[in-house]
């Protein structure tokens, strides 16, 4: 497998020019102060090398649709291919977002009919679909939260986060301008009431909670966090990115939640796509709907609009109206599905993750016993002790053996955490295959340590730093001075025609 970049494949001279030197030049008109001085060092490979390199670099990439991907707490589903085809056509696709109101009214009707369909979902008043990801719909959230205390001239600051949250939690309520107050759980995983209840006080803002939690469990005592919470005088968050457990099941409003937000590239089935788009929509219980982001979409007596004037908004979260396209993508979804399609979609889910739970935990010790949710989390602490081999060891081979790994050491509170989200799109054989590649690595671990300790060994690159690659993020390619004059010099005699 050639590894090697488009620079370093390059030749002096092979490149393919469809414009022969002696043409007009096309910025002929340009003032010579918008001309480059020098030629731009562009590769130059022939078009069939090029075609060749990017078809290759495609390979190595790994999606959900080429295999499995139980990456925990990020629901990588199946996204079906009529959303995208539907989203893709002109009429969607190609809508400037400065359109006259009167020209986007099929547009706005979606979204129109898609907060209509996550608020009954949620048992919410009213939903704003601007946020473009799960995190920036917990920041909206959360400044609607700040904005209502505000409101009052109530000057409480505090934030209490469950020790089990996703780290987007803290941080969010932290941007938001909260002190952030840390919940312990208890011993069955769940936010420990006796603990929640010494952490009320007159400052308490609201608590962020999510539901199931990150070790995928229920939170069975809702109703009692709800009333010490709002009791105390604060608000209740849920952080519902991880609705697709209990989509058609379960309304936050009915449990006494005041503020939502719902990842739309998670439960209704859109795409991830390389950290992008995404899309948060967040809802609130009627005494919080003045604070909702502007525009609001309503619906006029002759057509939809867009409200802009709105005193108690906490303002303008994104330019226009959110990810648009995204939101067709889960419209379509929820349409395709119905109210009784989306509790399958949550049956199914929870069904998979505890056929996974249950054959894995006869090697992997489960975090917590008994039933899980959509997600479950394994430790490998066992086999750090027994052999040396820790969850990263694990989760690297499981590449060779072709999947992509599950989400490793989250949440914090569990040791050599392997957080395990199967989806409820994959079939019961590659499920198995899944358990038989795990019970692989088991035997593995006893047998051959050191090979897992230097997986993966089937992928171009091996085991790579990722603090490093973290932490001092590199990925532009820079010619060697020398090789940078030469390429340079060659280009800028091809272009004087010499
Ligand atoms: C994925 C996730 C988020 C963040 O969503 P992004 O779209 O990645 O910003 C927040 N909370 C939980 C529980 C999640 O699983």
């Amino acid at each position: 497998m050639n590894s090697a970049t488009v620079f370093e494949k390059s030749r002096p001279g092979r490149g393919t020019s469809f414009i022969s030197g002696h043409a007009t030049p096309v910025c002929a008109d340009l003032s010579p102060k918008a001309l480059r001085s020098a030629p731009p060092r562009l590769p130059e490979l022939t078009e069939g090398e090029v075609v060749r390199h990017y078809t290759n670099l495609s390979r190595n990439n790994w999606g959900v649709d080429v295999g499995f991907y139980p990456l925990g707490s990020c629901t990588m589903k199946y996204n079906p291919r009529l959303a995208e085809q539907i989203a893709s056509w002109p009429e969607f696709s190609a809508a400037h977002p400065l359109r006259p109101v009167r020209a986007a009214q099929g547009f706005l009707r979606i979204m129109y009919e898609t907060e209509r369909i996550l608020s009954r979902l949620c048992g919410m008043a009213r939903f704003t679909l601007q946020p473009a990801a799960g995190a920036q719909g917990e920041l909206c959230g959360m400044l609607i939260i700040r904005k209502h205390h505000a409101t009052r001239r109530d000057r409480r600051n505090t934030v209490i986060v469950p020790d089990s949250a996703h780290g987007t939690n803290p941080a969010t309520a932290a941007l938001a301008g909260f002190k952030v107050v840390t919940c312990p759980s208890s011993d069955e995983g769940l936010v420990d009431i006796g603990a929640l209840k010494k952490l009320v006080n007159d400052d308490l803002a609201g608590i962020m909670l999510t539901n199931p939690n990150t070790l995928g469990l229920f939170e069975r005592d809702i109703r009692e966090i709800c009333y010490i919470v709002h009791n105390a005088g604060g608000l209740v968050y849920y952080d519902g990115a991880n609705f697709n457990a209990l989509v058609g099941r379960f309304r936050p409003g009915d449990m006494g939640f005041d503020v939502v937000h719902l990842n739309l590239h998670k439960t209704f089935g859109t795409p991830h796509g390389g950290g992008g788009p995404g899309s948060g929509p967040v809802g609130v219980v009627e005494k919080l709907e003045p604070h909702l982001p502007v525009p609001l979409i309503t619906k006029g007596p002759e057509e939809f609009e867009l409200e802009e004037h709105r005193p108690l908004s906490i303002g303008r979260l994104n330019a226009f109206a959110g990810n648009a396209l995204v939101i067709v993508k889960a419209y379509i979804y929820m349409r395709l599905l119905g109210t009784a399609g989306l509790r399958e979609v949550s049956g199914n889910s929870v069904l998979a993750a505890n056929y996974l739970k249950q054959r894995l935990s006869e090697v992997y010790t489960p975090s917590h016993p008994g039933r899980c949710m959509h997600e479950f989390v394994l430790s490998a602490e066992r086999h750090k002790n027994e052999a040396g081999v820790r969850a990263v060891d694990i989760a690297k081979r499981l590449i060779d053996l072709g999947f992509h790994p599950p989400t490793m050491y989250f949440p914090l509170t569990v040791p050599e955490a392997l957080m395990i989200e199967p989806t409820e799109t994959e079939n019961l054989e590659t499920l198995d295959a899944f358990v038989d590649a795990l019970l692989q690595i088991d035997r593995e671990a006893r047998e051959s340590p050191e090979m897992l300790h230097n997986a993966p060994h089937e992928t171009p690159v091996g085991r790579l730093d990722e603090v490093e690659a973290a932490k001092n993020l590199n990925v532009r390619w820079q010619a060697e001075p020398s090789a940078n004059t030469s390429h340079s010099q060659d280009a800028s005699k091809r272009k004087d025609g010499q």
